[in-house]
């Protein structure tokens, strides 16, 4: 097998890219213009880059990357990442974590807070969801919660923390759940509050072809309460 060498592909507008391994150039040209220049090889250069050579199959570390004249956006604070991180903002090269393709953090203690954080996000989704599926079950006793579909089709959450505080705010939760006479897909009790200004709508859908199984279900159930 011929070995791989490492290849600088940059789109010539903005400069974005990244490291291809290839055996050739125009390999690398290739893959580098359809990710980054809609196909056209004559948007993109395509430069060896000799000092990646040794991290082929193994993802090239961001921090020898910066070293090299490459930048990131630092994934958990979004500082920009690059040879000045030092004098900006007093951290050094040495510690940037993770690899190009990758998740690249300004430092370990970033990624540290960064993952804390997100494990928080998962707690809060967690719980909005619980506190919907009460709200439903108040309605629709025997509610079949449909935990098992994909997020396009099930339960979905999305939460943001205000600054700087411990409150989460519930942007969004979508519930999802099987009904009897289901034919197309689970019904939703769905909150949406983008705006933190005015009420928040919260109310059920179903999809176009189930409406009346649904309601004739809604019917029934009311009848029952
Ligand atoms: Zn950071």
């Amino acid at each position: 097998m011929m070995a791989l060498k490492a290849y600088a592909v940059l789109e010539k507008d903005e400069y974005t890219g990244d490291i291809y391994f290839a055996p050739r150039a125009i390999v690398a040209a290739k893959a580098g213009a359809n990710e980054y220049g809609d196909g056209e090889l004559s948007y993109i250069q395509c430069r060896r880059a000799p000092w990646a050579d040794a991290f082929a199959g193994k993802g090239v570390p961001a921090k020898v990357a910066v070293d090299h004249g490459w930048h990131f956006e630092c994934h958990g604070c979004g500082i920009q990442i690059d040879s000045d991180l030092e004098e900006e903002h007093r951290l050094p090269v040495e510690g940037i974590v993770g690899t190009m393709h990758g998740a690249v953090y300004c430092c370990a203690r970033c990624k540290w807070k960064y993952m804390k954080r997100e494990a928080r996000r998962k707690q809060e989704e967690a719980a909005a969801i619980e506190d919907f599926k009460a709200i439903v079950r108040a309605r629709f006793p025997d509610a079949d919660f449909a935990d098992d579909e994909s997020e396009f089709r099930g339960h979905h959450v999305y939460v943001t923390r205000a600054d700087r505080s411990d409150f989460w705010h519930r942007g969004q939760v979508i519930v999802a759940f099987r009904f009897p006479g289901m034919k197309i897909g689970p019904a939703h009790f769905r909150l949406e509050s983008y705006h933190r200004i005015g009420p928040a709508i919260a109310g059920y859908t179903c999809c176009n072809g189930d409406r009346e199984a649904f309601e004739a279900y809604a019917g029934a159930t009311r009848a029952r309460q």
